[in-house]
């Protein structure tokens, strides 16, 4: 059993990215830290993510002749967000996106695919996903470079109370094994805690749409506890309400699971959406999360999403134990798929013929699909469907920080010696945040808090 120190210079709330990132540049600034985890099993929604993280101006982009530049992100980030984001915390993070990727080659041996994915709001591929396509990989390698720079890492450990006194946070109530101990603090606490994707309570109050009916991609952890704490010592809070769905989603499953790969890597751009309704297109499959989560909730009810067999090879994945789970289902026929979905079939076939043409003039003029050279008429058997239905991914809003990641109050004053990074925080997405931005943003948001705390 770990015995937690009574004082620490900075102690980090939370192990996923961002408090993992925070804990290693504070100690390399060389500051003592500490991490506590409400969790018996560390890394947050860090440990189940992709690990696809966006960066421009990257070797791999380079390589594949991609003309990226810092303008071009923020202007995709601000345009996704409604602009309702902050334009210098975009800037920060990506500026900054480069040197957080790299930063994971070099401190941590991450190894990425050579090819450099778009998805949909991205002007040009910038996002690196991780050889395995899981974020555990890095998790791992950071808590090991923790465990090398002697950074104790507390499980089981929930910060239920945060005190001030004049200068700011001087420390923190935790409960460990439900026993409550006292930590001070000397030169700053990070709020690390993530969002509040999987608190169906507190998001309902925000959107309606979201209550109990709407599954979650998130852990079980990503609850409001710490960041209404910060709330009732002063902090200020930015676009709560934000909070995005992932449209790739399958409903035959639980969690993130298998599906999404399907859907946003498959369906998305070499595939197409199909409502039930209508037996029609009814979004563009490569707008960004927001716009196709909510016309699917319009819908009211779970869509079908097609893709043939030349857009599942053009996809490149190994989908098998989607489809072993029927997550993924292969039909012969466009006609069987009509049959076995209810729809009308004319209007369904003259759809497909309407979309492909489309192809073949490089226009959509029913949706303004970017069609670009690899996407394919979606002719050849067989057929891939999968029944999809948004699921609640990630909270954009969060605690108000500025670009030193300092939590702000209602004055739009820092608090003394609390700082913030990663989801629990907002202001950097808006009302929706791009795909693999977020690691970018803990990355680089982590980094910055931990080398101001050991300041
Ligand atoms: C399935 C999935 C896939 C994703 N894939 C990608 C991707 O490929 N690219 C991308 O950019 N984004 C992705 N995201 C989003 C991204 O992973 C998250 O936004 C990011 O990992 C959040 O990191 P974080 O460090 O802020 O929080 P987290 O990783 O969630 O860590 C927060 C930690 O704080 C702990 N905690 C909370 N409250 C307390 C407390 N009071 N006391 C102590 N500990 C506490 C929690 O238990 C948790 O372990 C994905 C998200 C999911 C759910």
């Amino acid at each position: 059993m770990h015995v937690i120190p009574s004082k620490t210079e900075v102690l980090v709330v939370g192990s996923g990215y961002a408090g993992l990132s925070a804990a290693i540049e504070a100690r390399l600034a060389g500051a003592s830290v500490l991490v506590i985890e409400k969790m018996a099993a560390p890394g947050g929604n860090s440990i189940i993510s992709d690990g696809g993280i966006a960066a421009v101006g990257t070797w791999e982009q380079n390589e594949q002749g991609i003309e990226d530049s810092v303008e071009l992100m923020v202007a995709d980030m601000r345009k996704a967000a409604l602009y309702r984001s902050d334009l210098q915390l975009v800037s920060v993070v990506c500026v900054n996106s480069k040197d957080a990727y790299e930063w994971t080659k070099d401190l941590f041996d991450m190894q990425y695919r050579p090819r450099v994915e778009i998805f949909g709001g991205h002007s040009v591929p910038r996002c690196h996903t991780p050889v395995s396509v899981k974020g555990i990989d890095l998790l791992l390698k950071m808590m090991r470079k923790c465990e090398e720079l002697n950074i104790p890492i507390v499980k089981n450990c929930e910060v239920k109370q945060i005190h001030l006194n004049k200068q700011g946070v001087s420390g923190v109530t935790v409960s460990i094994n439900n026993i409550e101990e006292e930590i001070s603090v000397e030169k700053a606490l990070i709020v690390a805690s993530g969002g509040f994707g999987a608190d169906v309570e507190f998001r309902r109050q925000l959107d309606s749409r979201l209550d109990e009916s709407v599954g979650t991609t998130n852990k079980t952890s990503a609850n409001a506890s710490l960041l209404q704490e910060c709330m009732r010592i002063g902090a200020q809070t930015v676009d709560l309400d934000c909070i995005q769905c992932g449209p790739w989603s399958s409903m035959d499953e639980k969690g993130f699971g298998l599906g999404p790969l399907f859907g946003d890597y498959v369906v998305f751009p070499y595939g197409i959406l199909i409502s039930r309704a209508s037996s029609r297109r009814f979004v563009n499959e490569l707008a960004d999360r927001k716009v196709i989560s909510d016309e699917m909730f319009k819908q009211n009810q779970w869509v079908l999403g097609l893709a043939d067999q030349q857009g599942m090879d053009t996809g490149g994945w190994d989908l098998n134990r989607a489809i072993e789970r029927n997550v993924v289902r292969k039909f012969d026929s466009l006609k069987q798929i009509s049959d076995e979905f209810k729809l009308d079939e004319t209007v369904f076939m003259e759809e497909i013929r309407r979309y492909n043409e489309f192809l073949n003039i490089g226009e959509d003029s029913d949706f303004n699909k970017m069609i670009t050279g690899d996407m394919k008429p979606i002719l050849r058997p067989p057929f891939y469907i999968m029944r999809m239905w948004p699921k609640v991914h990630t909270t954009l809003g969060g605690l108000k920080i500025d670009t030193s990641a300092r939590v702000l109050n209602h004055q739009h004053l820092p608090i003394g010696k609390l700082l913030a990074a990663g989801e629990v925080t907002g202001g950097i997405h808006g009302a929706s945040r791009l795909g693999s931005c977020a690691i970018t943003e803990c990355l680089v948001m982590g980094r910055i808090a931990g080398r101001n705390a050991s300041k």
